[in-house]
């Protein structure tokens, strides 16, 4: 019998899940999550579907089984930087970043009254600030503020010390290793989206009104940049025709060869999302073939019932500004009529795919595909978006079973 504790890499839905049901199972559980909070991605996002649940309504009765669970050890700002021995008998090294706000922190918010310094917010995907010293998200576990130093105004470090009454922030805290001996390893890294920037003819960075799939999904969130609001970053209107630009990077050679599986119902999602705020705003789904796998097809109906949404095939061949209202003109070739169409809306939103977190190290026993995605093999199982792209409940599904080769791992 291997040594009985399980290491989990990344602290999504899927890392998170796995977690829990291994310690349910009375496994030791190490979690390490390389942010500042778990929740990942889905913790991004306004509503998931197929039922348009708020994200807390997944995450949080996770974050309570986490609390209520000695088993699982969670390391946040933390990463594995090495890994040597063999299935049953893995020696890992930890790095964990330094918060400089220790365990005091009860989150009050006193020192980000007082703070002045800003930073651009990663979270919002670059379309809100926070202060120098931040909370990662309303929801955060652990709810703890994080202090980034290089934000930090004049005189903020002393203004912040003397708000704390907790004698929390510790500006000398510094990075820490730790080692630690496990029997398995489960690799939930996730994703990233591709690179708007590669797709030139998208406009992406040069139109400010050309927006990512996950910008929507901040903007849309009632904790992000706008409040809720799904407003034009040019001059924050209320935009009344959008177009959504599908397999944007995706099913292309020259990008990312497969398809990311959940961005034709994302931007159905978006278009319900627009909806919401306004029944009369027209949504325009350039597409190659919509695809909403299985059960999902149910929700391709409701978002044709419930949001005005006209679908082009053809793929986007340029988007173009008009520098003075700054709509944009997107020209496509319309496969079904075989014309060459121009449409000119208000904003465009580019239904980006998912690339794999990939890990860039040199790990035994740790296999990816030519895409970076993991291969599992005995003693380091993959799951969730680190393994393809994936919704939540495969994605938790995924996870549930790389705990059950972790175990067979252990115990063989
Ligand atoms: C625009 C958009 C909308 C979507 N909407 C929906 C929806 O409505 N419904 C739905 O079912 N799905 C939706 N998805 C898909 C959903 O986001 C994924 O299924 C989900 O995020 C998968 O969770 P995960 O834990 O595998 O990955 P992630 O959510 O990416 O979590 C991975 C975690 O690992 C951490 N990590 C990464 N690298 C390291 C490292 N080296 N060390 C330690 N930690 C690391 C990350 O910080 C992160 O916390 C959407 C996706 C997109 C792009």
């Amino acid at each position: 019998m291997g040594n009985s504790t399980i290491l989990v890499v990344g602290g999504g839905i899927s890392g998170i899940s796995a977690a829990v049901e291994a310690a349910e199972m009375e496994y030791e559980v190490i979690l390490v999550e390389r942010e500042p909070s778990l929740g990942g991605r889905v913790s991004q996002l306004r509503y998931y579907f197929p039922k348009l649940c708020p994200p807390t309504c997944g995450l949080e009765i996770n974050f309570k089984r986490i609390k209520s669970n000695p088993k699982i050890s969670v390391y946040t700002m933390a990463e594995v930087i090495e890994v040597s021995g063999n299935p049953g008998k893995y020696k890992v090294k930890i790095k964990i970043n330094p918060r400089y706000v220790n365990d005091n922190c009860t989150a009050c918010g006193e020192c980000e009254r007082v703070c002045q310094g800003e930073r651009i917010s990663d979270f919002d995907f670059g379309l809100g600030k926070t202060k120098a010293i931040y909370l990662p998200n309303p929801m955060a576990f652990p709810m703890k503020y994080v202090l980034d130093k290089e934000a930090l105004a004049p005189g903020d470090l002393e203004r912040i010390i003397s708000a704390c009454k907790y004698n929390a922030i510790e500006p000398e805290m510094e990075e820490k290793f730790l080692e630690v001996e496990v029997g398995a390893i489960i690799w939930a890294t996730g994703w990233q989206l591709y690179e708007a920037t590669k797709l030139d003819h998208l406009g992406y960075g040069k139109f400010s009104n050309v927006i990512t799939n996950m910008q929507m999904e901040r903007m849309a969130s009632p904790w992000g940049p706008t409040g809720g609001q799904i407003l034009r970053p040019s001059d924050q209107t209320i935009p009344q025709r959008v177009a959504f630009v599908q397999c944007a990077g995706s099913r292309d050679e020259n990008h990312l060869p497969y398809c990311s599986y959940i961005c034709c119902l994302a931007s159905l999602k978006h278009s319900l999302y627009l909806a919401e705020k306004n029944p009369e705003t027209e949504s325009l789904i350039f597409y190659i073939d919509i695809r909403t796998p299985g059960r999902y097809e149910k929700f391709l109906k409701k978002a044709q019932e419930e949001a005005k949404i006209t679908f082009i095939k053809g793929k986007v061949a340029k988007i173009e500004e008009d520098p003075e209202t700054k709509d944009l003109i997107v020209t496509a070739e319309d496969t079904l009529s075989g014309k060459k169409i121009h449409e000119k809306v208000n904003l465009v939103v580019l239904a980006l795919g998912m690339q794999p977190n990939t890990p860039n190290l040199n790990i035994p026993g740790l296999k990816v595909d030519e895409y970076g995605f993991v291969i599992s093999e005995e003693g380091i199982v993959g799951c969730g978006c680190a393994k393809m792209p994936l919704d939540v409940i495969s994605s938790v599904e995924t996870a549930t079973g790389a705990v059950l080769k972790a175990v067979q791992t252990i115990i063989r």
